[in-house]
């Protein structure tokens, strides 16, 4: 079944005159669970990898919870600073402490370095997804990460590998099992709906002057669901497009090595839903349900948790001959 996001319920290049210079594409991807074949543009599942060419492993230090069993603590909603002072001397990391049935933990966390595998996070066809991005002679994007939190970033270590898909002669039957991972950073099986739609940037990206008339709009608007913010840049997983920047304000996305601005590759996001302005007009049947098990398929189908509300974004420059990426 194919995905479609509904007519925008604002015009935006009508009310903003000077807008639509800055239209880009973008490719929702609509995943759902199920069975991908490994051929086939999918998020999570195996991935079309040469049988000869080493599967990425991380090496990095991984940020490991602990829970250390103690004697009963009780459970206090506003502890005193020197009971979590005392606590926070006896564990590595200290993060809190749980009472339960079972008895009293501490919460903490340690860095170790557990090498593992990294895991598939999405393989894009260029065939099939009209954004994505692939130098010449390439016509597959795959991602990978490795599913563990590190020490220094936030979120998982990226890799991203491109490849011509009819050069993959041997194909690795199976990826190595991981060895330590976050559920959230496990991607479930998924199909992908490309569905190529119309952006517009973050008011913070505009010329001066058109930036502050959105502004003005979006004061009148409250910020809510018929607001330029949602209905300028789609929601959920995309290819291209533009990123928002609601949560941390505009991070200029430069080249490490070139200083150009780098083009958003792929958003890897937590919700598919911000409200009605994105939600496909063939699963608006379904009713708003938080906790709602065929809810939470619709509008979590990964069951990744990545990045912040604007999700997590890999950039890509294309002016350097190796493609460097970076994740924001
Ligand atoms: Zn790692
Ligand atoms: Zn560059």
């Amino acid at each position: 079944m194919t995905r479609t996001s509904p007519v925008p319920p604002l015009d935006l290049p009508a009310l903003f005159p000077g807008l639509s210079a800055f239209a880009k594409t973008a490719t929702r991807l609509h995943p759902r669970r199920g069975e991908p074949d490994r051929s086939d543009s999918h998020v999570g599942g195996l991935l079309l990898w040469p049988a000869e060419e080493p599967w990425p492993t991380c090496e990095e230090l991984h940020v490991v919870a602990t829970e250390t069993p103690v004697p009963p603590v009780p459970p206090l909603s506003t502890p005193s600073p020197e009971l979590m002072a005392g606590l926070a001397t006896m564990v590595p990391g200290f993060a809190g402490y749980t009472t339960t049935d079972a008895g009293s933990f501490l919460r903490g966390s340690t860095v170790q370095v557990q090498p593992g595998p990294l895991v598939p996070v999405a393989q894009l066809r260029a065939g099939d997804i009209p954004d994505v991005r692939c130098p010449p002679g390439t016509d597959m994007l795959q991602v990978l990460w490795c599913p563990n939190t590190h020490g220094e970033h936030s979120g998982p270590a990226i890799e991203v590998r491109w490849r011509q898909e009819r050069s993959v002669v041997n194909v690795l039957p199976a990826a190595p099992p991981v060895t330590a991972s976050e559920e959230h950073y496990l991607p479930r099986r998924c199909v992908v709906h490309p569905e190529q739609v119309v952006e517009f940037p973050d008011d913070e990206e505009l010329p001066d002057d058109l930036g502050e008339r959105v502004r003005a709009f979006e004061d009148s608007r409250q910020y809510g669901e018929e607001s330029y913010s949602s209905v300028s840049r789609a929601p959920g997983w995309k290819v291209g497009g533009y990123p928002s920047w609601g949560v941390t304000g505009l991070i200029p996305m430069l080249c490490d090595g070139c200083h150009s601005p780098m083009d958003l590759l792929l958003t890897i996001s937590s919700s598919e839903h911000r409200g009605a302005a994105w939600f496909p007009v063939e699963d608006a049947h379904v009713p708003e349900s938080w906790g709602d098990p065929a809810w939470t398929v619709l509008t979590k189908p990964t069951g990744v948790t990545a990045g912040n509300e604007d999700g997590l974004r890999i950039f890509v420059c294309t002016a350097c001959p190796e493609w460097p990426i970076r994740v924001r």
